[in-house]
């Protein structure tokens, strides 16, 4: 009894609380097994069974319909026919369908917009892929068994033609055609911050019926939208048995999905286990900084100190006086904090570092402080900078407490990886010195920052954030705008 419990505890945490499917080639992608999320303590959150029996089912699909299976032969062909035809009456002689996603924006943008997709991918029976152009596996494993997520170099070349203006988006459809009298091989769905009420008619029921039909879907987004598939008729059920936490979705579908290749991994495994492990306790620090005209640094700095030292106590006050030569034993009796901080910019880290380095602390506790890169510019066609950029997102999610910038979705998957309300600063430009330096999440969730608000059959403006009671809006965009699960 209690020795067998014991075991399959084990063997559930070995697989996440039952997330993570078995039958992969461990050697191969060794971040799968060997989360450090574990040193954290025990796993708070389980997956429900639904969501797990839902996950296998979907690998199941993905593996009779993913690239190099007969119907995956059988509905390429049929797009490369239609596109040659040019015309929209073509045949359907596969039973499957796709949903490709495609990259813009920096990482946290892809890693949310990819989670956004594989939800819709699951919810609608179809089977996601990845364009190959974003370079995904140099960053993730295949996160399903036995098939690929890639799409094959010789598909056909329909995602290179994606913008906001290309015909075939939704919008042009719904100004241009009639949705209904006929099913195209494909729509590009194009659902980033800058889209029209037309692209936004994604979000209704009505028009899902048609958008489903189709047999090739390609989106391309910037956003978050889980949320708003939560307020649609059609999925909520489903999406409640999945997620009885609301606030789950990203913490399990991220665990689930993103596992940093062997490279990205050894990398992020030797810096944690080189310079935060030891540590008693693990503070991160996430400055992004949109805004860099003017100069924030004097300002942020400040509040940034005041909200990890005067408000909550993350770290400690420093003594007055200048730190006299370090006594080794008195240094090894104490206990220690590793502050790590990720920016593009370095001057934060070397005040804060520095300000330790000379002074001792009130508390007596020892305070180490780190930034793995300061990469100055985001250059997220680099691969290497891509890679840094995921080492430090999951070098954030490993800490204990997490202090993040509003509006990044950077920020956003360090906190949902890692199962953590953050401590937001406010946004520099906004902040007074008068004000407090940041606030406290309520939920470990990405915010969705720009929802659709008008309601899908009357077309009048709501309030979204008043709907249902696990829906609001975002603590990061002061609370009248966004949408998050609670
Ligand atoms: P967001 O713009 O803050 O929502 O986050 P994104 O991840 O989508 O885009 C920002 C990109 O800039 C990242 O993906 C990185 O390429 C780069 N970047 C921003 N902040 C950092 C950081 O702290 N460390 C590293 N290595 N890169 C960063």
């Amino acid at each position: 009894g209690e020795k067998h419990n014991a075991l399959v505890e084990v063997q559930q945490d070995k697989y996440l609380g039952g997330l993570i499917a078995e039958g992969f080639d461990e050697k191969s992608c060794l971040s799968r097994y060997q989360s450090l999320w574990k040193n954290k303590g025990p796993q708070i959150h389980r997956p429900s069974s639904h969501l797990i029996s839902k996950l296998r089912n979907y690998e199941k699909l993905h593996r009779r319909c993913g690239p190099h299976t007969e119907s995956f032969r059988k509905a390429s062909q049929d797009l490369n026919a239609s596109i040659h035809n040019n015309n929209n009456n073509f045949s359907i002689s596969s039973d499957c369908k796709y949903v490709i996603w495609t990259a813009r924006d920096g990482l946290g943008n892809r890693m949310i917009t990819l989670v956004s997709t594989f939800i819709y991918a699951l919810l609608t029976q179809k089977v996601l892929l990845v364009e190959p152009g974003a370079h995904i596996s140099d960053l993730f494993c295949e996160p399903f068994p036995g098939t690929s997520w890639l799409i094959p170099s010789n598909f056909p070349p329909i995602i290179q033609n994606f913008g906001k203006d290309s015909p075939k988006t939704y919008d042009y459809i719904l100004k241009w055609e009639k949705p209904g009298s006929v099913i195209p091989p494909y729509i590009y769905l194009y659902l980033a911050h800058d889209y029209t009420e037309e692209d936004k008619r994604f979000f209704c029921d009505e028009d899902q019926t048609f958008i489903q039909k189709v047999p090739w879907i390609i989106i391309k987004s910037n956003l978050y939208f889980v949320p708003s598939l939560f307020l649609m008729p059609s999925f909520e059920k489903e999406l409640n048995k999945l997620f009885p936490k609301k606030e789950t979705v990203f913490h399990f579908l991220g665990r689930y999905l993103f596992h940093p290749t062997n490279s990205v991994w050894s990398s992020i495994s030797t810096y944690y286990n080189g310079y935060l492990a030891r540590a008693d306790e693990k503070i991160g620090i996430q400055i992004r900084i949109f805004k860099t005209n003017p100069d924030p640094f004097d300002k942020l700095l400040e509040q940034i100190l005041a909200c990890v030292i005067k408000e909550n106590d993350l770290l400690p006050r420093i003594n007055g006086e200048m730190k006299k030569a370090e006594t080794p034993e008195l240094a090894k009796s104490n206990r220690t904090k590793a502050a790590l901080m990720t920016s593009l910019d370095s001057r934060y880290f070397d005040a804060i570092k520095m300000m330790y380095q000379e002074h001792s602390t009130q508390t007596g506790e020892i305070i180490r402080v780190f930034q793995p890169s300061n990469e100055t510019k985001q250059r997220s066609s680099n691969r290497d900078h891509n890679r840094k950029a995921l080492s430090e997102m999951y070098l954030l999610s490993l800490t204990d407490k997490l202090v993040t910038s509003s509006k990044s979705t950077f920020g956003y998957v360090a906190q949902s990886l890692g199962g953590m309300k953050p401590w937001i600063l406010y946004r520099p430009e906004e902040y007074y010195a008068s004000n407090p330096g940041c606030q406290r999440a309520l939920s470990m969730e990405p915010c969705f920052q720009a929802p659709p608000t008008l309601d899908c059959k009357t077309s009048k403006r709501v309030d979204t954030g008043k709907i249902v009671e696990y829906i609001r809006h975002c603590e990061d965009m002061n609370w009248t705008w966004g949408l998050k699960l609670y």
